[in-house]
């Protein structure tokens, strides 16, 4: 039998740090990743047959729980008419139908390989349309490896972005501004200064690649009016939260209207997909429908429409967000209960569908600065007692955990009954 630790061996000398994507390589937890040979509803098996009640869920995409049946005889009657075409296939047409049916934001949408191109793809575009250089991030939210989002606050006054990475031009990180999330003043302050300069501002409307910070009551509506009083487009980078914190993801859930949004994860169904979209006159500028240039060989990949296709119908049934979020609070009122029983500090944040486990004293954790003071030892601790107990959390204290509506009653039981233990652990 091969083991994990034999693969990560081999993978070590071809492939680098062993991992295609870094924070698969437990890293921030210590010790070595095992190699799932096969998932199923809640669970992974590892290759070495150890099974893992999993709340990563691929990093979001399997919201149904892994190897739904539909989405794999989707896959499997797609495939059998060929690969890709490199021509338009009619299930480009029903998947754009279906987003812009689900969100009705989004008026016209084109489909790209991943989040990363969606995101990239929208601040392109956003620049283009409004003759604009600057964008406006905050801090902990992320929105993939593009070269403008690799950027942390200056120090300046006006926060002129420094690269987070070697490889990213300098001249182009300057052109990035940085804000605290839920902080409204510094908002105001940067637009009251430099407003007619921001072609956008993108933000994860619910932060989750900080853990899980939730916006504060008001605060998406207020960034909305400052980009409409300052004629910068507003983007929802829905990568992680749509379709997921309500069928038409956050903007759903918080009554807004941006200009753009970003998706991916759970519109590929486990394929690799992603999707920006908007306000018809904006997209309308895309080539060849205008001249802001960008495309892809894979995109609208046939097999990975049907996969998407057969998840999106799967989250739209009635009832699947209620139950979603039945189970979120199930599992998060557990935590809650079994940290407080082993004496651990523990805040939580949930929204249907991911929750955020925070070890502080604080109440409550809003800020970017808050999340990043929790005591990552404890958590590290606790990651390794629940993963000794068969449950696979995030591999990092600044990750969202996930809730898949396979995750039963008895699943979540069984969660609650490892925290206990490994609440006691990390506590000691
Ligand atoms: N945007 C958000 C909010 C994300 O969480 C991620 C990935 O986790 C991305 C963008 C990038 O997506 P991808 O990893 O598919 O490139």
């Amino acid at each position: 039998m091969t083991t994990n630790h034999e693969l990560f061996q081999r993978a070590q000398a071809r492939i680098p740090g062993g991992v295609n994507s870094p924070v698969r390589a437990f890293k921030s937890v210590g010790g070595e990743p095992f190699f799932t040979a096969r998932a199923d509803g809640a669970y992974l098996w590892d290759v070495e047959g150890t099974r893992y009640i999993d709340y990563v869920g691929s990093w979001g995409p399997m919201i149904v729980g892994h190897n739904h049946p539909s989405v794999r005889e989707a896959v499997e009657r797609a495939v059998r008419d060929g690969l890709s075409f490199g021509t338009p296939c009619a299930a480009e047409v029903t998947m754009a139908e279906a987003i812009a049916a689900i969100v009705p934001s989004v008026e016209v949408v084109r489909m790209v390989n991943s989040g990363t191109e969606a995101t990239m793809s929208a601040i392109r575009l956003a620049r283009g349309y409004t003759g604009r250089q600057r964008i406006v991030k905050f801090e902990g939210c992320y929105h993939g490896h593009g070269d403008a989002f690799l950027v942390k606050a200056g120090s300046g006054a006006l926060t002129l972005g420094v690269p987070t990475s070697p490889g990213v031009p300098k001249a182009l990180a300057d052109l990035t501004l940085t804000l605290p999330y839920n902080d409204l003043g510094a908002a105001q302050q940067l637009f009251a200064e430099h407003g007619d300069e921001i072609a956008a501002l993108i933000i994860e409307p619910v932060a989750g690649n900080m853990n899980c910070i939730l916006p504060r009551d008001g605060y998406l509506a207020a960034l909305r009016e400052l980009c409409t009083k300052h004629g910068a487009l507003l983007i929802f980078d829905e990568v992680m939260t749509g379709f997921r914190v309500a069928l038409g993801g956050a903007q759903a859930h918080y009554g807004i209207t941006p200009d753009l949004s970003t998706f991916g994860k759970i519109i590929g169904g486990g394929m690799p997909v992603g999707a920006y979209g908007g306000r018809r006159e904006i997209m309308q500028q895309v080539a060849p429908a205008g001249p802001i240039y960008q495309a892809g060989t894979l995109s609208g990949n046939p097999v990975a429409m049907a996969a998407g296709l057969a998840m999106l119908d799967l989250v739209r049934t009635p009832d699947f967000h209620a139950q979603l979020d039945r189970r979120t609070r199930l599992v998060t009122d557990g935590f809650a209960a079994a940290a407080a029983e082993a004496g651990v500090p523990l805040a939580i944040n949930r929204i249907c569908g991911m929750f955020g486990l925070f070890f502080t004293d604080a109440a409550k954790v809003e800020t970017y600065a808050q999340a990043t003071a929790c005591d990552v030892a404890t958590f590290n601790r606790f990651f390794h007692a629940m993963l000794a107990r068969g449950v696979y959390l995030a591999p990092s204290a600044f990750e969202a955990g996930f809730v898949s509506i396979a995750h039963t009653d008895e699943v979540i039981a069984a969660t609650i009954e490892a925290a206990r233990a490994a609440f006691r652990d990390a506590a000691t």
